[in-house]
């Protein structure tokens, strides 16, 4: 099966066709899916559709969804957070009571790429967020753009301590084999399927082992759906591109990439 660790299935897009997005997800193979918060409102989404579709059964396959929360690098400038990176227990809370269904904190990260006003205010949320995921023991989506050496630079004073996914990554090789080091792995989705993309290196040069798939969803299609909603079934195409680049059968890829995120994000077998 393939699993999408990194997803917004709580998205506004997928309002009245979250169940056939699911329905077609499932004849793709994609039957785990881990719904990402970007705030409050969008975390208790995340946890509402998890309890919605988790352990039910649809066309004979029994689903996993899963709920990620936390605060998106872009939401803490426009929120009731925007104070102080300690007045977020709410994550905690949400954890605590809800733990059947939420299995990391995310998406979080550093993103220079809109505005570099608020840097400070970025990485100070950051890390509070990443004490969080440490204290409770739980791994952890990333979001970095623009800002791969400072959020790898940060990462690193948590070695040990968090582990988890470098979402959508896109960089340089040297880069990727420092994420692996501090035992994270690079999520990849529909971007490899651009062309001339930097990833192809990525994925030759690196063990299998070193990643995860995803799409970001509804956002980043894979071609041939570039520019259209993006949905978790898609993940298909990604596989078949790494199949490619790394000469392998389809079946071997799927497995070895299904035991790489539930081992990173600690995902029971059902
Ligand atoms: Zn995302």
């Amino acid at each position: 099966m393939l699993i999408d660790t990194h997803v917004h299935l709580n998205d506004e897009q997928y309002n009245d066709q979250l169940d056939n997005v699911i329905n077609e997800s499932i004849n793709y193979g994609t039957i785990c899916f881990c719904v990402m918060g970007c705030d409050y409102e969008s975390s208790l989404k995340a946890i509402n559709i998890a309890k919605k579709y988790n352990g039910s059964l649809i066309n004979g396959k029994q689903i996993e969804c899963f709920a990620f929360v936390g605060i998106y690098p872009g939401e803490i400038l426009k929120n009731q957070y925007s104070d102080n990176p300690d007045n977020i227990e709410w994550i905690k809370d949400l954890y605590l009571n809800n733990k059947d269904v939420v299995k990391g904190i995310g998406e979080i990260g550093i993103d220079l790429y809109w505005d570099k006003t608020y840097k400070e205010e970025q990485i100070a949320f950051f890390k509070s967020q990443l004490n969080i995921a440490s204290n409770l023991n739980l791994p952890v989506s990333i979001h970095a753009r623009e800002a791969t050496q400072i959020t790898l630079d940060i990462l690193k004073e948590y070695k040990g301590k968090v582990k988890g996914v470098m979402h959508c990554y896109s960089g340089s090789v040297e880069i990727a084999k420092e994420i692996e080091k501090i035992g994270f792995k690079l999520g990849i989705g529909g971007v490899l399927t651009y062309k001339n993309t930097k990833l192809v290196d990525v994925i030759n040069e690196l063990d299998l082992s070193a990643f995860v798939t995803e799409t970001d969803g509804p956002y980043l299609s894979p071609s041939p759906f570039r520019g259209k909603i993006n949905k978790p079934g898609y993940i298909k195409y990604v596989v078949d591109k790494i199949c490619e680049i790394k000469k392998l059968d389809y079946d071997t890829v799927e497995k070895i990439l299904e035991n790489n995120a539930r081992e990173i994000f600690n995902l029971r077998r059902s």
